[in-house]
C-alpha cells in the first residue's frame, strides 16, 4: 500500500523529469519536436512517456482540428502534464504532448 512503482529511465543522453518531483518521464530519443502549438500553448511532442496516468478521453478542438485526447498525470505527485492523442488524423496515435514547464 502506497508504494508507487516508478520506471528509471537510464542510457539516454538526456532524461526528462516531473517539473513538480522529479520523476522520470521521457526522454531525448523519444522526443519528436518542440515545435509544436498546442490549446494551452507551447508543447512537446514526445513518442514514448513512462510514469503517467491518463484521464478520461474527451473529444475537445486544437489548433489541428477536433481531436480525441486524455489528459496526463505524474503518476506521482499528479501534476498536470499535458495530454495524449488517443485518435486523430493528423498524427499517428499515440503522440504524447508535454508543456516544457512541466519537464526538468
Ligand atoms: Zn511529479
Amino acid at each position: 500500500m502506497g508504494l508507487i512503482y516508478r520506471r528509471f529511465l537510464d542510457g539516454h543522453s538526456r532524461v526528462y523529469c516531473c517539473s513538480e518531483c522529479k520523476t522520470h518521464l521521457s526522454h531525448s530519443e523519444a522526443l519528436m519536436s518542440k515545435a509544436f502549438q498546442g490549446h494551452h500553448g507551447r508543447a512537446w511532442l514526445f513518442h514514448d512517456v513512462v510514469n503517467i496516468i491518463q484521464g478520461q478521453p474527451q473529444d475537445r478542438p486544437m489548433t489541428t482540428g477536433q481531436h480525441t485526447v486524455c489528459d496526463i498525470f505524474c503518476i506521482n505527485c499528479q501534476a498536470v502534464l499535458g495530454w495524449k492523442y488517443v485518435c486523430t488524423g493528423f498524427f499517428a496515435p499515440g503522440p504524447f504532448a508535454i508543456h516544457p514547464w512541466s519537464l526538468t
